[in-house]
């Protein structure tokens, strides 16, 4: 069931506790160290890869409207490789919205409403190979970066709001750029930087100055134009946290949080309070869902469900645990 399924409205307290993030998602990062500082791309000069000249997007559509709201649909972190070991077969690989995009990233933006026009820029054609768009590496046997441009063509101030706070969600690192606005100069367009993912030291510097509230710019001054939510941060640092400090592309499936108010949750041979335990998981604690399946119905902090995640080790019923929705995230169980 989606978010925006039509029961959410009829139902609000209902279903309030399924919806979204928890409210009190714990959130701590620390401030960036003068070697990140360092990184970071220097305001006060001409960037020549955000010039209206690169940002060209391809012919507009009425999309706009999609972001009325700042939910975004799921993501799930498929598997990848990277260069050097065993190529997924054909059947594994990923379409993607456009070249240059890292299959996870790309997955991203489709959770967050992002059609392929709106993608402005994916690997860079800037002379300099230090430029934050270089290619980051190749995965799946394809090259890409994590750095992403937007275009907000149509947008409404209100719109982009929602799409920052979408991207988010999704574990982007994301900033609109607006000239004139927190240390920006030059052609309007949102920057993201993907989370879950092998990246350039650059890279990894502008997704922490993101999490501590910071423009991603030499000047890490604190960004203004729009104030992120606990939980979206809570999302990227989640997802940065996945792709190891960006040093491997491991991680797949989706990362959610035990919720049980307090005991811990106890892991299943299967999807059936029956069935043996097999470990526990602490409340509060991270795990990631590579499936889930349907099996005993249980009620939890967030409801009643039949559903039931798979963690790697065993099950764990999905009515204590934080997905971010109240459907299915994941595959279904083979
Ligand atoms: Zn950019």
């Amino acid at each position: 069931m989606h978010m925006r399924n039509p029961f959410v409205a009829i139902l609000p307290i209902l279903f309030a506790a399924c919806v979204g993030e928890p409210p009190d998602e714990p959130f701590y990062e620390p401030p960036l160290t003068d070697e990140e500082l360092a990184q970071l791309p220097d305001d006060s000069l001409l960037d020549h890869e955000h010039t209206d000249l690169v940002l060209v997007p391809g012919p507009a559509e009425d999309d706009a409207a999609i972001f009325d709201d700042d939910e975004a649909f799921a993501p799930y972190d498929i598997a990848v490789v990277d260069d050097g070991e065993q190529p997924m077969t054909s059947g594994q690989l990923h379409a993607l919205l456009r070249w240059g995009l890292h299959p996870r990233a790309s997955d991203g933006l489709r959770a967050a409403g992002v059609a392929s026009w709106r993608i402005t820029q994916t690997i860079g054609n800037a002379p300099a190979s230090a430029g934050y768009h270089a290619q980051d590496g190749s995965v799946n046997g394809q090259p890409y970066t994590a750095a992403t441009d937007l275009s907000t063509s149509g947008m409404t101030g209100t719109q982009i709001h929602n799409l920052l706070e979408r991207l988010a969600k999704v574990g982007f690192a994301a900033w609109y750029r607006k000239n004139g606005v927190d240390g920006w100069s030059g052609a309007n367009h949102i920057h993201v930087v993907y989370a879950n993912c092998k990246m350039k030291s650059q890279l990894r510097a502008q997704v922490r100055s993101f999490l501590v509230g910071r423009n991603g710019l030499v000047s890490n001054r604190v960004y203004t134009w729009h104030a992120f939510t606990a939980a979206a941060k809570a999302a990227v640092q989640r997802k940065f946290n996945q792709s190891q400090q960006g040093t491997t592309n491991g991680g797949a499936g989706v990362s959610a949080r035990i919720n049980t108010s307090g005991a811990p949750l106890t892991v299943r041979a299967n999807a059936s309070t029956t069935s043996a335990a097999v470990g526990s998981r602490a409340d509060g604690a991270y795990v990631t869902i590579t499936c889930q399946k349907r099996g005993q119905s249980v009620t939890g902090t967030y409801g009643t469900s039949t559903l039931w995640d798979y963690i790697g080790t065993g099950y764990v019923a999905d009515a204590y645990v934080a997905t971010g929705s109240d459907g299915q995230v994941a595959p279904t169980c083979q």
